[in-house]
Formats: C-alpha cells, structure tokens, sequence
C-alpha cells in the first residue's frame, strides 16, 4: 500500500512538472504585446470591486448655517502615489474624514480633467477614477477639455445606465457643450444638479471655458460647440433661484479665465453666483473676487494631479440669508494617512498592470529633463517617420515626468507619465513656404532645422521656399487650422501612437547597449 501510495506520489509530481513545462515553454522569450495585454486583462478582472462604507446620514432637522464644498481639478489619473501626487488613498481619506465631520454640510465637486493622465487611469479609459470617485462619493463633475482626449463617448458611457461599462454615481455636468448637429448638451449630462442640505438647496452649474476646444484634437471636438459662459449659464441660474427655489448657487468651471471669473461676478439679483470653482490652469490658488453688487465671492483651484483640495466655505446668515464665504487649499503630501480599503485597491491595480506598465526597457544615462526630451522626442518622431523635419507641441511633453534621475531604469510607465495623450502620427508634404508659415508659430521642432531670423537651414542646408519636404506631426498639432499641415499633400496618418514612437526609440538604444540620453 505505501509503495503504491509512492508511485502515485511520483506519478503526480511528473504530472505537475510536465504541466509547467508546457504552460511555460520558453521562460526567456518575451511576450508579445497581446500576450502581456491579454494577462494584464485577466489580472484587472480578478482584482476586487472598490466598495467602501461612506453612509452619510443627514439629519434632516439640522439647521444648516453653512456650507463646505470640498473641491478636486485635473486629477489626471494621479491614482498611484508618485513624488509628485498624493496618491487616491490619501486625497480620499481627507475627503471621506472631511466628510464626515460634518455630512449634511459638505459637498465634493470635480472641475474636470480628472482621467487622462497616467498609464493605471489609461489602460480603462478612467474607469478605475470613476470608480474612486463613487467610492469617495462625489457630488457631481464638470467635464474638461481632456475629456475629450479618447472621444467624449468613452466618459459619456460612464453615465448611460449600463452598469456593464462603468457607471459614475454622480451627474457629469456641461451647461455649454452642445452638439453642433442639434444645439443640444452632450447626452448624458446635465447643465446643472441640486443637491438639498437640510432645508437648503444647493445649484450647482457646470460649464467649460470659452474657447477650449482649441486644447482638443481637431477630430476630437469637431462635432461640439463650447458656447459662450454667462449668457449661457445666467439664464439657467435665474431658473434654479426663480422656479426652483435654490438658495446657493456654485459655479463649477473646467475653467479659471479671469475674464470668465469677472463676467460670472458681473451676474446679480436671480442670476448671482455665490461660489466659484476652477480647474484647467492648474494653479493653487484661493481668492475671492467683488461682485458688481458688492458681494465677495470665493473662488478655488487645487493645483493638479492631486496635490491639492480646493475648500470654500460658505456661512449663510440664518435671518438675513446673507451668505459670505472664504476658500482655502490644503496641500496633500506624503505624510497624509492614507485609506486602507483605497490603497489596496490602487495596489492591485498596480500590481495587475505591472506586466505592461514596469516593464524596463531602458536606463537614464543623465539626468533627465523636460527640454531636451522635447527636442529628442521631435528626433525620434523625425527618424521613424524617415520626414526631413518633425515639429511636436512642447505641451504634449509633460513636465510633471521629469526630473528622471541618472541611473533610473525607464519603464514604460514612465513614458506615459511623459507623454500621457493618445496622440497619434501623421506625415505630409510641405512646400518651404509652409514650413515658414510653421516657424512663426511656437511649436518646436527635430533639432536638424535650426531657425536664425529669417536663415533657416534643414541639415546644414538653407531651406528652399519652392522645394517640397516630407514633415511629421501629431494629430493634435496637425489637426489645427492655423498651422498649414492639412494643405500639404500625401497626408498619411496609420494611427500610430507617438508614445510608441518614443518607446521603441528606447529600445533601440538598449539594445544598442547605449544608455537613454535625450
Ligand atoms: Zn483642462
């Protein structure tokens, strides 16, 4: 019987070792793309929902003399704690603690751009945002110009009932985006929502700043129409104050124009505005501005990437109904406790997409900085593309990303981090002329066209205004009309992402044995 149960022993252990074997037929050979994203798929489906226990119980007897709205803008995707962000664990515990010292008196809001940013908020198209956002239980959302960034359909499915795709818990707000097809705001989202404190009733109008469509790819916004701010959303706060008896109005803008700023101060009696939140220039910055009826009004924007949480707080006078505010921002930082439920959840989504994401494919040979990865990243689009000059917007290059220390193994993570938009490669032929045209714009440009007043020179040679030459771009640069790309000829656009562009350039120069210095 022993020597039976042996064998059986040996007979399973040759079982379990074969069954490696051939599940792993080849330990040293990388995976290919599709094998490392269709692993990185099953590790997402196997990490746990974020569920998190944030039962507010209002009272509905308390009498409300104020009002704290806790704010969030151009979080970016910022889920992971890095040097520079906070990291979702900590901002949502501030927010949940903030809550809860006082829930029938406080308000979470977002001023937009809140997915866009970062390979973990990326890969899901925000998914894992929205997700933190229902968990930390925001009131309701703005939608920013990098909204748009992946076509507005993939936020606007966070909205649309289908539990199946993602569903974001709170209203996504665009008083002045409208279809150009119907006049109509976008489906989905609404120019407004109430939130009742108690017996207040509190308006919340969003809306995004005049004139951003320009920080869109072309191809991205072309259907839409940002219309003009006070005309648009005056009326609807006459309507909330007038019909639909709210008491405090808040101006939430993906927006932080000073114009926009002083034409909403400009708006009295039905149509005043008693709080305004910004976003979009990711600045700190809390102030007040003098209505034109006297009143001073709060106005917060939080920074980025979650570095910040923007706090106003509104006392409202309990006979007179006056309501006079102030703001503040409170700067998140690494000592900050973090909330266990959320770090466990970023964790394991750090973890799930480290296939894709920590994957090294290069060392810094210097320390790394903005500019020069600029110029380099022109470069490498420049020889991929095999065009006589490349031009990119330095703004695509993300500051945020450097420095990268010397000796740091690059990941492609990393490279998300420095160019975190989709854009994607197009080629056309230009007339020198039109490269002319290009120079008086501020875009900068592979490093072989060296521009001296009006001495331009593309490899040492003198440009020649008559002669053709194949030049590279990005859809979001060569999309806008005020550059002359799209009246060249032989346009070719395959798709291809720059970001791809700059990490095969990486692994060239590995595997070139070379250390990556831009
Ligand atoms: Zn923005």
């Amino acid at each position: 019987m022993k020597k039976l149960f042996r064998i059986f022993l040996l007979l399973w252990i040759i079982t379990l070792t074969v069954g490696c074997v051939t599940t792993n037929p080849n330990p040293n050979k990388p995976k290919t793309e599709a094998e490392v994203l269709a692993e990185v798929n099953k590790n997402l489906e196997a990490v746990d929902e974020l569920t998190i226990d944030v039962s507010f119980v209002p009272e509905t007897d308390d009498p409300i003399d104020f009002l704290r709205i806790l704010t969030v803008n151009d979080f970016h995707g910022a889920l992971a704690e890095t040097d520079q962000a906070a990291g979702a664990a900590r901002m949502g515990k501030y927010l949940i603690d903030q809550r809860n010292l006082n829930p029938n008196e406080t308000i979470v809001l977002s001023a937009g751009d809140m997915f866009q940013g970062t390979g973990i908020s990326n890969y899901r198209r925000g998914l894992d945002v929205i997700k933190w956002m229902n968990a930390v239980k925001f009131d309701a959302m703005t939608i920013g110009n990098h909204e748009f960034d992946w076509g507005i359909s993939e936020i606007l499915k966070y909205r649309d009932g289908d539990l199946s795709n993602g569903e974001a818990d709170f209203p996504l707000l665009g008083a002045n985006i409208v279809q150009k097809a119907n006049g109509q705001i976008l489906p989905n989202t609404e120019p407004y929502t109430i939130i009742n404190k108690g017996h207040l009733k509190v308006g919340i109008v969003g809306y995004i700043g005049y004139g951003l469509e320009s920080d869109i790819a072309v191809g991205m916004v072309k259907d839409y129409k940002f219309e003009s701010i006070p005309t648009t959303i005056g009326p609807i706060i006459e309507d909330l104050r007038k019909n639909q008896q709210v008491d405090i109005i808040i101006a939430l803008g993906h927006d932080g124009s000073e114009t926009t700023n002083s034409m909403l101060a400009g708006l009295t009696g039905y149509q005043a505005v008693d709080a305004i939140v910004n976003g979009h220039y990711h600045l700190n910055n809390s102030d007040y501005i003098t209505s034109v009826d006297n009143r001073e009004i709060p106005i917060v924007q939080a920074g980025s990437s979650g570095e910040y949480v923007g706090d106003i707080t509104l006392n409202i006078n309990p006979i007179t109904k006056k309501i006079t505010g102030v703001s503040s921002t409170v700067k998140m930082g690494s000592s900050r406790p973090k909330h266990d439920s959320i770090d466990n959840y970023i964790n394991a989504l750090i973890h799930a997409t480290a296939p894709l994401f920590s994957r090294v494919i290069g060392v810094a040979g210097t320390t790394i900085t903005k500019y020069p990865t600029v110029t380099w990243a022109a470069d490498a689009l420049k020889a991929h593309t095999n065009a006589d000059v490349a031009f990119i917007n330095s703004g695509g290059i993300r500051g945020d990303a450097f420095p990268i220390a010397k000796g740091t193994e690059v990941t492609v993570g990393h490279l998300y981090k420095i160019m975190p938009f989709d854009n994607t490669v197009k080629t056309v032929t230009l007339t020198g002329t039109q490269i002319r045209v290009i120079l008086n714009f501020s875009l900068s440009s592979s490093s072989n066209l060296v521009a001296k007043g009006s001495s331009v020179t593309i490899d040492g040679v003198p440009l020649v205004d008559t002669r053709t030459y194949r030049v590279a771009s990005i859809d979001y640069v060569f999309d806008q009309k005020q550059y002359p790309f799209l009246d060249g000829t032989n346009i070719e656009a395959d798709g291809l992402l720059f970001r791809d562009v700059l990490i095969k350039a990486i692994e060239k120069m590995t595997q070139q044995n070379q250390e990556w210095i831009p």
